[in-house]
């Protein structure tokens, strides 16, 4: 197709759409109508006036959780991506993106990314590949599958980091038959995880901050949240309108900077903090007595009393009337030594600030928008404790699903019903969720490495998806050691967008899509509503559009780049080709099994069928649903807040209620009678909030600091530091807004704006040890040691060193592997238990097909800290506790280089087994046989037969 020239073009001014967003601020974009044919001024031929013509085909940003719309300009001769902006249609981020969205480019044409199959030629990690074929690989690795499953239905495993969509890769494990699902994420937010469902079976919260008047954060959701962009406009929105901003962190972040009430608290103290709100609000009858009592367990609270009481006030209290009154008293008994006073001294922070933090609250009503993520929750041994006080902000002031208030996630997240979905297995992968750990919330991924060394198993397909497990995970060593034997990790295949420690050390590397480069299917509770939004190779849509065939979306992608959707397809065919398996029917044609179902068939039966309102809005438009949703890639399902819980439930003659109020249909809840009418519930066995956990309790977590929300001491906590000798906590869990975990090395805008980690310290701190901002120091762990340089600032506590994660990347040879501006080339060296990794030089320019590449002008890339932490599985959750002691902090001696690290790995296991040692295993404590209680979360549920415990438990 000619491009047009100035002549050509239609001089009549197009009216752009124009997006009034709620905070006042006016966008505009180009309207849709336009959008098959959009002519802009060619940038790259300034200050001549050179028209080319794009068609803009929408799609959703992979560069963080929240899923995002992205507009890819593609042009129309050349099939080439332009630019990536924002997509007005878009429910959740409004046309709107974070500096990361429109990095999509940067990674797409980035000139160091992999671009065809390649195959391991020499040793592991040796760095000799050889191109193969899409072909050879999906039977090479099928045969490997299916040679596992023939022997077991545990030898296959899925490593998830950056999931980015909602059930294909899920689906295909299932269809398999395994129990292959692993996860990131123990090391991301399975505490608060834990925290939220031991209150509501949700598993995270989903606030509404637009409508909220007290935003209340124990984390930097502002400014590098989890749904960051959707997250961050909404806040601002209720700031502008005069809702107030609490931020619980001890370091000043952006977030906290732009609070009206900062807690900078001494990591670990965040629940009695939270707990004197609450206290405050119990105590001057200032909480919602009315959903207290209608939604919270308090008569079964109230009868458990008599089990933990441990006090005589208590369990006098338990002899009195179950009437809400007494709980009402044990309210005020149970929690009224959480007084401001000692959450000031506890938390560090000014005694008037606590008081005007819970003023705060008690003023916003039923308003209360709260969320925590990775943060206090993660970091601290009982951080899920932390999730669980913040959660009594909610119940106490009724924000539970108001507007203003926060959902759960499931009421605004819409995962649509799939076509024909695979049955549960009946599996048990212990190197999973082992037997000591019954209530792990997800995969207990970090401790692979200590699970394998200790003899629990191996692994026969080990795929990592968008992930670099030794890079991102505590102990990085050991995994450096297990990603290396071949005995433990039989095939290892990365499937990864870009080159990362991990895949170095990969049988296989296979070059996944980013955003504009595959199809996924995602939701995510941005705010109150629900919608999804439809990831597209964008390249694939326009070649269409054209009229061009594309069978397969690698024949689009740069080089021969594919999606997972269409390989977990030809995987499946290749390893169950006769479907005896059971595996193949799930991917079959519905108009001709003897195929493979396309992408067009199974998203069409999807929109077509499972999404509400969907083929009405498409008809209205004389679109499919499938076209419909190419067209606008998103689409709102419902809007506004709501409360599901409350639903009133059809109850038949024949459904029984037992003594706790439960409608029971064959022994199986269904609702809770409330005030005499049936209501749904939540999905806790009492189908009420559960302020008393009695599944812990059942499982020998009888404690009282257990069973209802309570502080529990960190392993951080003031007692566990020993300030006068030197030591020092060092806070990991931040990161900076403009990094995308391993993948912002591939995206040369952001790592311009950010590519150091340099070590915060308090001014006071820095004198007693004699550094200035700038200078090397060595940071002591439990395990290790590393060098890097010192941020002399205000910003963060005295005895508290912060450093972000996501930086210190390396690569071992010059010439291969992560761009040569965005990592150290690194040497490694080992003798007996001690590991090391010694830094050659730091980032440089090189010459590659982008000029930029030629214009690094930075050397430092920062170090790779999490090397040097040692594992803490928290003993409840699972959850690895990310702060670490720092044993000594000191002044680099000569000779120590900035980003070299050191580690003794039989410190590792050691440390690990401290943790371990902590642990109660369902061997143990089990109340049925069971090694998990059944209504815990797992991300693909077997089948309840799975759930006994194992006849031979490892270390009994
Ligand atoms: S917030 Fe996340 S999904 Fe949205 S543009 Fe930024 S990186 Fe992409």
């Amino acid at each position: 197709m000619k491009q047009p020239t100035y002549a050509d073009v239609d001089a009549t001014p197009k009216k752009l759409l124009e997006v009034k967003q709620r905070d006042g601020r006016m966008n505009r974009y180009p309207p849709p109508d336009k959008w098959d044919d959009w002519v802009e001024w060619d940038s790259k031929a300034w200050p001549k006036k050179v028209p080319r013509r794009y068609t803009l085909v929408p799609t959703i940003c992979f560069n963080c959780e929240s899923a995002c719309g992205l507009l890819a300009y593609v042009d129309k001769e050349t099939f080439e991506i332009r630019k990536f902006e924002g997509n007005p249609a878009h429910p959740g981020s409004r046309g709107r993106n974070c500096a990361k969205g429109p990095a999509t480019h940067n990674q797409t044409y980035d000139p160091e990314r992999i671009l065809y199959p390649l195959k391991r030629v020499g040793e592991r990690g040796e760095g000799k590949w050889k191109r193969i074929t899409w072909d050879d690989a999906v039977s090479e690795i099928a045969e490997k599958m299916r040679a596992s499953r023939a022997k077991r239905l545990d030898g296959i495993m899925y490593h998830v980091g950056r999931p980015g969509e909602d059930h294909y890769a899920n689906r295909a494990i299932k269809s398999w038959g395994v129990d292959g699902h692993n996860s990131h994420t123990n090391i991301c937010s399975a505490a608060a995880r834990a925290g939220y469902y031991l209150w509501s079976a949700g598993d995270r919260p989903s606030p509404d901050y637009a409508d909220a008047e007290a935003i209340l954060l124990v984390s930097a959701h502002l400014e590098s949240g989890h749904y960051f962009n959707p997250h961050a406009q909404r806040i601002m929105e209720s700031k502008a309108k005069g809702g107030k901003l609490i931020v619980l962190d001890p370091r000043l972040s952006n977030t906290a900077a732009r609070a009206d009430c900062w807690l900078p608290t001494w990591p670990g103290s965040e629940t009695t903090l939270l707990l004197a709100i609450c206290n405050y609000l119990i105590q001057n009858d200032r909480y919602d007595r009315e959903f207290v009592r209608k939604w919270v367990n308090w008569e079964q609270t109230l009868a458990s009393l008599p089990d933990w009481a441990e006090t005589d006030e208590l369990r006098a209290l338990a002899k009195e009337p179950r009437t809400f009154e007494t709980f009402d008293r044990f309210l005020k008994l149970r929690y009224r030594d959480f007084t401001f006073e000692r959450a000031a001294e506890e938390a560090q922070v000014p005694l008037d600030r606590v008081q005007q933090a819970a003023e705060i609250v008690a003023r916003a009503g039923n308003r209360v928008a709260a969320h925590t993520w990775r943060s206090a929750t993660m970091g601290n041994r009982g951080g899920w404790q932390v999730a669980r006080a913040l959660f009594f902000v909610n119940v106490l002031t009724g924000s539970v699903g108001t507007e203003g208030g926060t959902a759960l996630n499931s009421w605004n997240k819409f995962v649509p019903s799939t076509y024909r979905n695979p049955k549960p297995f009946d599996a048990w992968n212990e190197l999973h969720l082992p037997h000591e750990w019954p209530f792990a919330m997800y995969e207990m991924s970090f401790c692979l490495p200590h699970f394998l060394k200790e003899g629990r198993g191996d692994v026969d397909v080990y795929f990592t998806r968008v992930y670099n497990p030794m890079w991102i995970n505590p102990d990085g060593f050991m995994w450096l050691d297990v990603l290396r034997d071949e005995e433990l990790m039989k095939c290892h295949v990365a499937l990864t967008p870009t080159w990362n420690e991990s895949a170095w050390f990969a049988d296989y590397v296979l070059p996944m899509g980013h955003a504009g480069e595959r199809h996924d299917l995602m939701s995510q509770e941005t705010h109150a509503g629900r919608w999804i939004g439809f990831r597209q190779p964008v390249r694939r849509v326009a070649m269409e559009r054209a009229g061009k065939q594309v069978d397969y979306t690698w024949e689009a992608n740069p080089g021969e780049v594919w999606e997972e959707a269409e390989l977990w397809n030809a995987i499946t065919w290749a390893m169950d080709p006769d479907g005896e398996l059971g595996a193949r029917q799930y991917f079959e044609s519905p108009t001709d099994p003897t195929k493979p179902i396309t992408q067009d068939e199974y998203w069409g039966w999807i929109f077509e069928h499972a999404v509400p309102g969907l083929p009405e809005a498409a008809a209205k438009e004389g679109l499919s649903p499938l076209a419909y949703m190419r067209k606008y890639g998103a689409f709102e399902v419902s809007a506004g807040a709501t409360q599901p819980f409350d639903l009133e439930i059809e109850k038949a003659d024949t459904h029984e209620v037992d003594d706790l109020g439960r409608v029971l249909v064959d022994g199986n809840a269904i609702g809770v009678m409330v005030d005499g009418v049936p209501r749904a519930g939540f999905g806790t066995p009492s189908r009420k909030l559960e302020l008393f956990s009695e599944t812990l309790y059942d499982w020998g977590w009888k404690e009282p600091e257990h069973v209802v929300p309570w502080p529990l001491e960190s392993h951080v906590s003031p007692n566990a530091i020993d300030r006068e000798k030197g030591e020092m906590l060092l806070l990991p869990t931040f990161r900076l807004p403009t990094l995308i975990h391993t993948r912002s090395a591939n995206a040369k805008w952001l790592y311009e704006i950010s590519h150091k980690n340099p070590v915060w310290m308090h001014p006071s701190d820095a004198q007693r040890l004699g550094v200035k901002t700038g200078e090397l120091i060595r940071v002591q762990t439990e395990i290790g040691a590393f060098v890097d340089k010192v941020w002399v600032t205000e910003g963060i506590k005295p005895g508290v060193i912060a450093m972000s994660h996501h930086l210190g990347r390396w690569r071992l040879q010059e010439q291969d592997g992560i761009g040569a501006g965005m990592s150290n080339l690194a040497q490694l060296a080992e003798d007996g238990a001690e590991r090391e990794l010694n830094i050659v030089h730091g980032a440089k320019a090189w010459a590659s097909t982008d000029p930029d590449t030629s214009r690094i002008w930075w050397q430092d890339v920062g170090v790779h800290q999490n090397l040097t932490h040692a594992v803490h599985p928290d003993p409840l959750s699972g959850a690895h506790c990310w702060h670490q002691k720092a044993l000594s902090v000191r002044k680099a001696a000569p000779g120590e280089r900035h980003g070299d690290v050191w580690v003794d790995t039989e410190a590792s296991m050691r440390v690990y087994r401290e943790w371990h040692a902590l642990s109660r295993s369902a061997v143990d404590h089990s109340p049925d046989g069971t090694r998990r209680p059944l209504w815990l979360k797992r991300p693909l549920k077997p089948l309840a037969n799975a759930y006994r415990l194992p006849e031979k438990p490892f270390g009994r």
